[in-house]
């Protein structure tokens, strides 16, 4: 069996859930737990090595530090300062940049050549920064983007009209923010348009149930928060997804933050938009011919990441 390495720099509630969904789920035969708080990977180590007679996979788990990202195939950024009730994913962009930069100075520090993809918040932000400090290859760098919200627009899509999620194809785009959007007009139920399905006189769902569940989609974490204060679950099954598309080499199609380069009519920015996922790290970007008033959100949700983006010392 081909060795797949993992490490997990920032051990709290996103990265213990990643870890705990790739142990259940057999992702990678080799999972390390790196944090500024040492205590507690040596104590999640040894908790998850507890189940493992109970994986589907054998697995090496372990507190490490950055010289096991040598031999790396991918390093998960889940470290730095949470959303705060009454906070936006923007507040915390200065107090993660400067996580993220002293991070990358200890990578830089070893001869790690994978694929890095950063969850850390505001993350297509702090996926730029991750790029920009490293000045590592940007297909190699991808931020968890959408994933998340994708599959939450799944998820009320898969309530509203009784199917499996799994048979909805939609996705947000833009922000892992509030600016972000659905592409309403590439939104599909197996081969068939939401769109034409919404507008069907004796339709279960109309139109203002897609707004409605579009508006739910971008604020629902603001509702998580403020019931259990954090959101770990769905981000960290999010990221075992994107982490087995690329270990499995699987060409998967996931709305991780990608680096755009003329895509879009952008560039020098990552934002979430459907792209080819693989070994290599982002084969490419799917460029849709997007809606105008899609386009027109699109161009917004960048705009305001170059906006915060000029703002920082990188
Ligand atoms: P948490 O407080 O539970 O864990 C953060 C961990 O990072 C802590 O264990 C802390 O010790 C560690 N850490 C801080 N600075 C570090 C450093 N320099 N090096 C190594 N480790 C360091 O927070 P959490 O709930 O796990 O959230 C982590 C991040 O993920 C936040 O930025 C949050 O906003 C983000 N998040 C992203 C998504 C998404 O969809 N991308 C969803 C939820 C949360």
């Amino acid at each position: 069996m081909k060795k797949n390495k993992v490490v997990i720099v920032g051990a709290g509630m996103v990265g213990m859930s990643y870890a705990y969904s790739m142990v259940n789920q057999g992702t990678c035969e080799e999972l390390v737990l790196i944090d500024i708080d040492k205590n507690r990977t040596v104590g999640e180590a040894l908790d998850l090595n507890h189940g493992l007679s109970y994986a589907p996979r054998k697995m090496k788990i372990y507190s490490g530090d950055y010289a096991d990202c040598n031999d790396a195939n991918i390093i998960c950024i889940t470290a730095g300062a949470t959303q705060l009730p009454g906070e936006t994913r923007l507040d915390l962009l200065h107090k993660n940049t400067k996580i993220m930069k002293s991070i990358v100075g200890e990578i830089k520090k070893t001869n790690f050549n994978g694929i890095i993809i950063v969850a850390s918040n505001p993350v297509d932000i702090m996926t730029y920064v991750v790029w920009k400090a490293s000045g590592y290859d940007r297909k190699k760098i991808m931020g968890s983007g959408t994933t998340l919200d994708s599959a939450r627009l799944r998820f009320g899509l898969g309530e509203r009209l009784n199917v499996n999620p799994k048979a909805i194809n939609a996705y947000v785009m833009g922000e892992h923010g509030d600016s972000q959007f659905v592409a309403w007009s590439y939104a599909l139920l197996g081969v068939q348009p939401i769109y034409q399905i919404a507008s069907k006189k004796d339709s279960s769902i109309s139109f203002n149930d897609l707004d409605l569940i579009e508006d739910e989609v971008r604020n629902i974490a603001y509702k998580i928060i403020e019931c259990k204060k954090t959101t770990y679950y769905g981000i960290g099954m999010a990221l075992a997804k994107i982490t087995q598309a690329i270990l499995e080499n699987e060409n998967s199609i996931l709305t991780v933050s990608s680096y755009l380069n003329d895509e879009y009519g952008h560039d020098d920015v990552f934002i979430a938009v459907p792209s080819v996922v693989n070994e290599n790290g982002v084969r490419e970007v799917i460029e849709l011919p997007l809606a105008k008033e899609e386009k027109e959100k699109l161009d917004n949700s960048i705009k305001i990441m170059k906006e915060n983006i000029t703002k920082l010392d990188i």
